[in-house]
């Protein structure tokens, strides 16, 4: 079986190097919020460009603290994809702010800016854009509609760590961003971890507190604050695995290519990357078929294991049951016909052949 993503065998390329980590931290007798921590933040906001990163205990804390912070709240809106991972969506519930959901592009999967302004109204706070799948939205539409009305742009990057727009990276491209380090994303810790990178000095400084009780010095609570610390010992492996994140991401983009290049079936649709200024870093390679089903069988008969990042639209969840009769036609289609193709730093070549083989030969009947 062709797995579709072998954690086990990205993690042990490094295993010495992680041993290492654990046995500094370990020796250290520091566990919370100590140098490490403090060094992957400074090498974090650096690799990203920004002023500032502050490691947080997962991607979704991450969302949310940005959003309290900016006093996004009960009766404010919040733009946000129609076709994210739910953790976006949550976000904006958590703090209370209505989400409102908007239909992505056909072909990118990604917001579609054309369609962001029409959802504005007077008590629109923010867009949160989500850099679905790896690719980089297409932000220099999403900025001037912000500009114009005046609304704060918040990143999700869980999925496109080191991706590109214009020479500026993910994380840098609006008010503040939020990162997952889940072990499968394209930099991930061996557990549950997060950051935020802004170049807003006093969001930073609002955050620095808010992760951490709402405590600048130890016992004195300025504000109402959560316990969302970056662990200590996830701290340096993430530092020695952001070494290979750019090679990592290249080796995703030739298996990428090779697939965009190869698979050619009348009945498989391959994913768009935006004309533009902007980079993709295949965090999953998601192809659309109207025989999925049947097609998902096939391949797992054939050796290759597959999967569909989502099969439910977040409008169609039980969390979400007020908007069950919600019609959003792009995102419903895209939640029916997806599926992923394996794709991974640790992948062999050989493996993508042979899964190009198979989808080549496949026919319905
Ligand atoms: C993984 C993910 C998150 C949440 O990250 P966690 O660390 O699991 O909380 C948020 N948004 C998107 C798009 C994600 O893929």
């Amino acid at each position: 079986m062709i797995p579709f993503l072998d954690l086990k065998k990205i993690n042990l390329r490094h295993e010495e190097a992680i041993l290492d980590c654990v046995h500094k931290v370990l020796n250290s007798g520091w566990y919370i919020l100590g140098e490490e921590v403090k060094t992957f933040e400074a090498e974090f906001a650096d690799y990203c460009g920004t002023k500032f990163a502050l490691g947080v205990a997962n991607g979704l804390d991450a969302l949310e603290l940005i959003m309290r912070s900016y006093n996004i709240g009960p009766g404010d809106e919040v733009i946000v994809p129609s076709n994210t991972y739910i953790a976006s969506i949550l976000s904006i519930s958590a703090n209370g702010a209505t989400p409102v959901l908007v239909e992505p592009n056909l072909l990118t999967y990604n917001l579609d800016p054309d369609k962001i302004e029409e959802s504005i109204t007077p008590n629109t706070k923010a867009i949160l854009v989500v850099h679905l799948y790896g690719q980089v939205c297409n932000m220099g539409p999403i900025k001037n509609i912000a500009e114009k009305y005046n609304l704060k742009i918040i990143e999700d990057c869980a999925q496109a760590h080191g991706a590109v727009y214009a020479d500026r990276k993910v994380g840098d491209l609006g008010d503040a961003a939020a990162f997952s380090f889940y072990p499968g994303k394209n930099l991930g810790a061996l557990g549950d971890a997060g950051a935020i990178t802004t170049n807003d000095e006093n969001l930073y400084k609002d955050l620095h507190a808010l992760r951490n009780y709402g405590s600048q010095k130890k016992y004195e609570n300025l504000f109402k604050g959560y316990n969302s610390r970056l662990d200590e010992f996830q701290a340096p492996i993430l530092s020695m695995k952001l070494k290979y994140l750019d090679q990592d991401n290249e080796y995703r983009r030739k298996i990428a290519t090779y697939y965009l290049n190869s698979i050619n079936n009348e009945h498989i649709v391959l994913p768009s990357v935006e004309e533009g200024p902007l980079s993709h870093v295949w965090h999953v390679f998601v192809v659309r078929t109207s025989l999925r089903s049947h097609f998902i069988d096939y391949m797992t008969d054939n050796g290759i294991q597959t999967m569909i990042h989502y099969p439910i639209p977040p409008h169609k969840q039980k969390a979400y049951k007020e908007w069950n009769d919600l019609v959003f036609p792009i995102s419903e289609k895209i939640h029916s016909e997806i599926l992923s193709l394996p794709i991974s730093p640790v992948m062999d070549m050989d493996d993508v052949k042979r899964i190009v083989e198979v989808v080549n030969e496949y026919r319905p009947n």
